[in-house]
């Protein structure tokens, strides 16, 4: 299809369309105590933003194809909910950005926002920034928005966006292609002129993203069905918006939305996909071996005995950053320091990552490499489940610079290698652990904060346990306890009979 442009309102059949792109994207766990501020998200402006997309590079088929105007990208990695203030800001910086583009001038807003941030005190947060979005430009320039499956999507927000869509894998090894494919999808509208419809279906399922991956059925096959849906004459795009459960608002819940210019096609075409999601919530299951803490470090010493290949993962799920966890919880450390068996000279070698504490690192920078600690740490931020711990043995080792964590000091404990970090911080790769000296091939076991494994640690890994562990992001939904949420849901409630599944065209 060719991307150049037509019948939008400045143009003159020559010049290309003009896209500004703005954003704010973040996960929010209401659970979690942590409150997402100025530190924690990444910001860019001007060219700095359009600099970050690779297709988007002078040169390149699309970066030529537009004319792409950075505003203003705020990013963080999932945490707690977002200070009002900050996001006000933030708003408030996209909006004075865009409206000193000259809106009536704009044929597109490329919108980044992840679809599950959540605004202390506030309901609905991306609807509302798409609804100010929406006012300030007017009813002409397309929006199209690419997120994240574990987006909870209102059908304000879906109202406000012209051409949503969303990741089909998870782990989100496609972030990169979905970018492409909205920009893509974007320009080839503003080329053939005139403007999509959506068709949106609320689906009352809530389930923790561990129980949805798709490299697992039946999550891999319903997104595997998209691709042929996406081919039908009329329908641009599809997505299947699994939800996120770890937020408490009456927009929680799975969203089918297929987008194209036929609605006599993609209502259809969005119930029949809905209805197979539906059909299949009960086939729904974790994706790694699920256990408790206790069973989990049983299965990894019995790994070990029987001659089991180094390492063996363990998922502290409870807590797991990477989908909103604090990062501070104590808990599991707690456990694994009560155990005789981790804790002996001679017990197994386990990395444990981590919790982060400012005053505890100040602590341990005070130290000579080699000597004994004694500092109590953690739970500063989110002690909701554990207190402080209490963490003795041998500082074996100190980092700094690190982006996200800042410094870094590990602590010798029995068999155990403790990471603590200055900053909140995700050991989800391999990288990770290397960097600070913690070569994964020489661990028995690795506990780390995360959910299902991301892909260098699933590569390593020669056993695991999903641990269902307590906190801001535990995988027993029902532990949480939802008050607002849109009720019936499953799996909460009984259902007479397949929901209506209706198809509200936008
Ligand atoms: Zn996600």
């Amino acid at each position: 299809m060719s991307l150049r442009p037509k019948d939008r309102p400045h143009d003159d059949h020559r010049s290309p369309p003009r896209i500004a792109i703005v954003g704010m994207a973040i996960e929010s766990s209401q659970y979690a105590q942590h409150r997402a501020g100025y530190r924690d998200f990444v910001v860019r402006e001007g060219d700095e933003v359009v600099a970050w997309y690779p297709f988007l590079a002078p040169g390149t088929e699309l970066g030529d194809a537009a004319q792409w105007l950075g505003v203003f990208a705020a990013r963080s990695i999932p945490g707690g909910q977002v200070l009002p203030e900050v996001y006000d800001d933030f708003k408030a910086r996209m909006l004075q950005g865009l409206a000193a583009l000259d809106p009536a001038t704009l044929d597109g807003i490329y919108l980044e926002v992840h679809g599950a941030m959540s605004v202390d005190g506030r309901d609905d947060a991306e609807g509302d920034l798409v609804e100010s979005i929406r006012a300030l430009v007017g009813p002409g320039p397309l929006i199209a928005a690419p997120m994240d499956l574990h987006g909870n999507v209102s059908e304000r927000f879906a109202r406000g966006v012209d051409l949503p869509t969303c990741f089909r894998l998870a782990p989100h090894e496609d972030s990169w292609d979905t970018r492409e494919r909205s920009a893509r999808t974007l320009l080839a509208w503003l080329a053939r002129g005139g403007r999509p419809h959506r068709a949106w279906v609320q689906v009352p399922i809530l389930l923790p993203g561990e129980k949805t991956s798709t490299r697992v059925e039946p999550a891999r096959s319903l997104y595997r069905r998209i691709p042929d849906i996406e081919a039908l004459t009329g329908v641009t795009d599809a997505g299947i918006w699994i939800g996120y459960a770890w937020a408490d608002e009456p927009r929680c819940h799975a969203t089918v939305l297929v987008t194209g210019d036929d609605p006599a096609v993609i209502g259809p075409v969005a119930e029949g996909l809905a209805r197979a999601l539906w059909d299949a919530r009960e086939d729904f299951a974790f994706v790694g071996p699920p256990g408790s803490l206790d069973e989990a470090v049983t299965r990894a010493v019995e790994h070990r005995a029987s001659g089991g290949g180094r390492p063996y993962l363990i998922s502290d799920s409870g807590d797991n950053p990477g989908a909103g966890g604090s990062g501070d919880v104590t808990w599991t450390l707690q456990q694994l320091l009560a155990k005789p068996e981790l804790a002996a000279d001679d017990a197994p070698v386990t990395y444990v990552a981590s919790i982060f504490d400012q005053a505890a690192i100040d602590t341990l920078f005070a130290a000579p490499v080699g000597a004994p600690v004694d500092v109590t740490a953690g739970a500063r931020v989110d002690g909701r489940v554990s207190p402080p711990v209490r963490l003795t043995g041998t500082l074996i080792g100190r980092y700094e610079g690190d982006p996200a964590a800042g410094r870094i000091a590990v602590v010798q404990h029995g068999g155990l290698r403790i990471v603590v970090t200055e900053f909140r911080k995700a050991f989800h790769s391999t990288d990770d652990f290397a960097a600070i000296g913690l070569d994964p091939a020489l661990a028995d076991i690795i506990v780390t904060k995360i959910g299902y494994l991301e892909p260098t640690l699933y590569d390593v890994a020669q056993g695991w346990t999903l641990a269902l562990t307590p906190g801001p992001v535990d995988q027993d939904l029902e532990r949480l306890g939802h008050h607002r949420i849109t009720r019936p849901m499953f799996p909460y409630d009984r259902f007479a009979g397949r929901p209506p599944l209706k198809a509200r065209i936008l």
